[in-house]
């Protein structure tokens, strides 16, 4: 399959060698790497992806959950190009940024005030340095095969990054705990209670393969958070678009903070972190104890304009409601032909956001998985090769209908070799 692949691809592979001149691995997201090149894509358009030797694609990958409007979204466009009339960078406080604010705190139930960054790995690092500020502690809880950035994984931070060989990870004072393991957790935490001043963690496991925390489990961190007086943060980076205010909304579960990112940018760098009033006045520029938190592109006028409208008009309850039924539909689809016929794979996540695992012993299953993933392209769908579908507005139902069946076709070709 990947000879294949090669061969059907020469333009991708010319592109590839020409860029590794200059970029070490030939590009800068080491999370879209595909061996043993990437494929370049030209354009982008609805819910279909050109590459660079005229491949179609339908994109279930829909940039790792941040592309949820699709590649051209006419609300947004219109949106941009407004603020841009207005001027590029205006290096100055707008009615836009307040606006955008207000939106998100509307939604959240956690957010009485928020902030404003430029990814979601930046406002992780906010909320933890804010928690650990704001509480005159040292240790913040996060979880194993947990992710809340790429910078963070460099840290001593469990991860979907394994510790391993590949990553750049350095001691720092965290305390990495299994998930949805309530006893073991339960056990550390009371082990270090008076140092740890922030429980950081993903309502569902992204990264770490679309793994839904246990309602019991996220009900016992809010519980132990209070208990130990520690700022309980949920990073809803992903899990923000299971309904309009997150898990949290859903489950009625509220932190003391939350952070954000991807798709509340409306498809430009974003983050954004906040919580609590009493937590988030620390930064309020009028006292003249306020903690300093700055970033040139915090409030780009284009990031604000296409995240308002993205948020007003385009994430709505319905349409939301909608996206995740449909990712329901897509997960019960497969599992319910991957357990009939017996093959060796299954799907988890929560709405629109899901993840296929391949469930031979470990060392065939991520060759089984890769295999799925080339097989899938070429049928002319594309998802994550470490088995990643996050679902985008741009996908209709019978996009939905295609992909199940190639996933079924696909595994079983998987399943005969
Ligand atoms: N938290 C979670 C849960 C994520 O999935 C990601 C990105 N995949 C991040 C944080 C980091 O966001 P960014 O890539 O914008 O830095």
């Amino acid at each position: 399959a990947q000879s294949s692949y090669a061969t059907r691809n020469p333009s991708s592979a010319k592109a590839y060698e020409r860029a590794t001149d200059h970029l070490p691995g030939g590009g800068t997201r080491s999370s879209i790497f595909i061996h043993p090149f990437p494929l370049f894509i030209e354009k982008g358009e609805g819910c279909e992806l050109t590459d660079l030797d005229g491949h179609v694609y339908k994109d279930f990958v829909s940039d790792f959950t941040s592309g949820i409007y699709g590649k051209s979204n006419p609300l947004i466009r219109e949106a941009i190009v407004t603020a841009l009339d207005n001027g590029l960078q205006l290096g100055a406080h707008s009615t836009s940024e307040a606006h955008l604010a207000s939106l998100l705190c509307a939604r959240f139930p956690s957010l009485d005030l928020v902030r404003f960054a430029n990814s979601g790995t930046e406002a992780n690092i906010l909320a933890i340095t804010t928690s650990l500020r704001y509480t005159k502690r040292k240790n913040v809880v996060v979880f194993e095969d947990g992710y809340h950035g790429s910078v963070l994984s460099h840290f001593e931070l469990g991860g979907a990054n394994d510790g391993g060989e590949h990553d750049m990870k350095v001691p720092f004072d965290y305390l990495v705990c299994p998930y949805n393991n309530i006893l073991e957790t339960e056990r550390l935490i009371k082990q270090h209670a008076a140092e740890i001043g922030a429980i950081l963690v993903e309502p569902m496991l992204g990264a770490g393969g679309c793994i839904p925390g246990d309602v019991d489990f996220l009900r016992y961190l809010r519980r132990i958070a209070t208990e130990i007086d520690a700022v309980l943060i949920f990073d809803e980076v992903q899990t923000a678009r299971l309904s309009t205010g997150g898990r949290q909304k859903l489950l009625d579960i509220i932190p003391d903070m939350t952070t954000l990112g991807k798709f509340f940018g409306g498809g430009f760098a974003f983050g954004a972190f906040g919580g609590k009033g009493d937590i988030m006045q620390m930064f309020d520029a009028r006292s003249p104890h306020a903690v300093s938190h700055g970033g040139t592109f915090n409030n780009s006028p284009l990031t604000m304009a296409a995240g308002a409208v993205a948020a007003e008009k385009i994430l709505t309850e319905e349409a939301l409601a909608e996206l995740n039924a449909l990712g329901d539909w897509l997960r019960d689809s497969v599992n319910e032909a991957f357990n009939s016929k017996s093959l060796p794979f299954k799907m988890t996540g929560l709405g629109s956001l899901n993840q296929i695992h391949c469930t031979l012993p470990s060392k065939l299953a991520s060759a089984g998985l890769t295999l799925l993933f080339y097989k899938l392209l070429e049928k002319g769908y594309w998802i994550a090769q470490r088995g990643l579908i996050s679902l985008s507005f741009a996908i209709s139902r019978e996009d939905v209908e295609g992909f199940v069946e190639a996933v079924i076709a696909s595994a079983q070709e998987v399943a005969k070799l």
